[in-house]
């Protein structure tokens, strides 16, 4: 998820709750029209006028943008004292200086901002406060100024009514030009967000519009006041710890979504080592009369403590990526297999799962997501597309290229399955719970 910096987002502007959260989403744009007379929306035909004309208009407004920013950075930087350590900070003052210095640069430079007054007092305002957050390091030496490039967003106001529902898409008007929103698969469940911005459940923030290789992307920031219902409860992440890596992830609403969490090969070398480095110490001479053993328990000592935090420390790691998984697509349920008991193979008898299993239960609480148990039984054997069991696994794939990608051909359906992945969905998709 991420958290807007200060790019779009003005403290002074949006005032957050103890439990509120600003996140961005980006939804591609499509190029859109609107009709007066039937007063309906439609997505423009590609190279139409109305096409022609949207793009002619975002291109400009994103390079006089980019012109301006920088140009505002560099004299508000020359012009004014607020890199001076006894700056005034006066909010009202600043924003209008930042604004007539933009204006200024506009008549200089003959930029073409005609109708777009707004978006010139966003990117004036934006650069300021960039400004304003960099001055401690830029004195020090340990920043430069901020350079703007052309493909930077451009900011805009919050709206009151934003978006408008025609039968089931969602449009927006922004600076006089029309946009469908494209949700496209939507595996991070933006349409969700968009109707609990139209139920005022959300509020819609100083977002930006980018444009990144022919595409248009809303980049909307929105303020979420109560955490508990940010989240999808029917959107599932399947969690599969630790078979050929820490922890493989899946969805059950987007079967394209797969993500491996850590490798075993960097945990194994690393506690390795640790370990090495403990044995050599404990095997080391020590003086004939005790000399040095003080010393000797002392380095024993941490580096047994050495390869406990490395565990712990990974540990955190780890599941924290996974909550920012869940966080990242809505997921309101994370799903784990409950091995108590369970005779599983190697990797995860053998392996802490049960420490990663309760820090995920921890991480979750906090932000409102469900944690529940599955029955392990077959998850990796049985195939996601048909749901047959293919029993032996090992034997069913002779061939090598496979069996390092960890690939296996269901015999009943002939699909190609990545086995951590499979495992993972099932998990997902499973309504086997079991207690915990
Ligand atoms: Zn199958």
């Amino acid at each position: 998820m991420d958290i807007i910096s200060t790019y779009c987002i003005f403290k002074t502007i949006v005032k957050l709750n103890k439990n509120d959260m600003v996140v961005t989403r980006k939804i591609q744009l499509l190029i859109g029209d609107y009709d007066k007379t039937n007063k309906t929306y439609s997505v423009s035909e590609k190279n139409d006028d109305v096409y022609k004309y949207t793009w002619k208009e975002l291109n400009k407004l994103n390079y006089n943008s980019f012109i301006v920013a920088n140009k505002t950075t560099t004299e508000l930087y020359k012009n004014t004292n607020a890199l001076s350590e006894n700056f005034v900070d006066n909010k009202e003052n600043k924003r209008d200086n930042a604004y007539r210095i933009g204006l200024k640069i506009v008549e200089e430079l003959k930029l073409d901002f005609e109708g777009y007054k707004e978006i010139l007092n966003c990117v004036c305002r934006n650069a300021s406060q960039k400004l304003k957050n960099d001055r401690k390091e830029i004195r020090s030496g340990k920043r430069t100024l901020a350079n703007y490039k052309i493909g930077n967003p451009i900011p805009f106001q919050s709206q009151n009514k934003p978006f408008v529902k025609q039968n089931s898409d969602y449009y927006i008007t922004l600076f006089k030009l029309h946009f469908k929103l494209h949700f496209g698969r939507d595996g991070s469940n933006n349409r969700h967000v968009i109707e609990q911005i139209e139920k005022n459940n959300y509020k819609f923030c100083d977002s930006s519009i980018q444009i990144k290789n022919g595409k248009i992307f809303l980049l909307l920031a929105v303020q979420m006041p109560d955490k508990n219902i940010l989240f999808d409860k029917n959107i599932c992440l399947g969690v599969d710890l630790g078979m050929s890596v820490p922890a493989y992830l899946a969805l059950n609403s987007n079967p394209k979504y797969r993500k491996s969490l850590g490798s075993f090969n960097d945990y194994t070398k690393r506690r390795l080592s640790i370990q090495n480095a403990y044995e050599r110490s404990q095997r080391s001479d020590v003086g004939f009369n005790g000399k040095g053993r003080k010393q000797k328990n002392k380095k024993i000592e941490r580096l047994s403590s050495a390869e406990k935090n490395y565990c712990r420390t990974y540990e955190h790691r780890i599941t924290k990526m996974v909550i920012d998984e869940a966080l990242k697509y809505n997921a309101g349920t994370i799903k784990l297999e409950n091995l108590k008991g369970y005779n599983k193979p190697f990797g995860k008898r053998n392996w802490g799962y049960h420490e990663y299993q309760t820090k995920i239960q921890q991480k979750a609480q906090k932000y409102g997501i469900d944690v529940v148990f599955v029955d392990p039984r077959n998850t990796s054997k049985t195939c996601s597309t048909c749901g047959c069991v293919n029993e032996d696994l090992d034997c069913l794939n002779k061939n090598k290229q496979m069996n390092k990608k960890r690939e296996w051909v269901c015999k009943n359906c002939s699909t190609t399955l990545q086995r951590d992945w499979n495992a993972a969905y099932n998990i997902a998709n499973s309504t086997k719970y079991l207690e915990k």
